[in-house]
């Protein structure tokens, strides 16, 4: 069953306008059940240059100490433009029909 945050609003429900009334609401959003393909790390591949950082749209490539960490799976899209950067194809995109998650 889906939790509130994911459940699509009723049109009596959405602010006229569409206007955003709180700012910085967008973290709220788990859209990471938009995607299709999902990002997977190798590493043994890796050597944390942290390009794959740079280029995701959406933040969900996570570092520690200036290393790579994981995915933001809950807000990852898949669009894939980590996986298309990484210089040593570190990064692997699967169907989500894998996972089981
Ligand atoms: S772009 Fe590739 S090699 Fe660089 S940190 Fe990301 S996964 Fe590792
Ligand atoms: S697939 Fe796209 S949204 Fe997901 S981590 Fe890679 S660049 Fe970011």
């Amino acid at each position: 069953m889906a939790d509130d945050t994911s459940r699509l609003k009723k049109y009596s429900e959405i602010p006229i306008g569409g206007i955003i009334e709180k700012a910085g609401n967008s973290e709220e959003y788990l859209t990471g059940g938009w995607r299709a393909m999902r990002p997977v790390h190798i590493p043994e591949k890796c050597i944390n240059c942290m390009i794959c950082w740079v280029v995701c749209p959406d933040c969900c490539v996570k570092g520690k100490d200036g290393n790579f960490s994981h995915f933001d799976y809950s807000h990852c899209k898949g669009c894939g433009l980590c996986a298309a950067n990484c210089p040593t194809k570190a990064i692997v995109m699967k169907p989500e029909s894998e996972f089981k998650d």
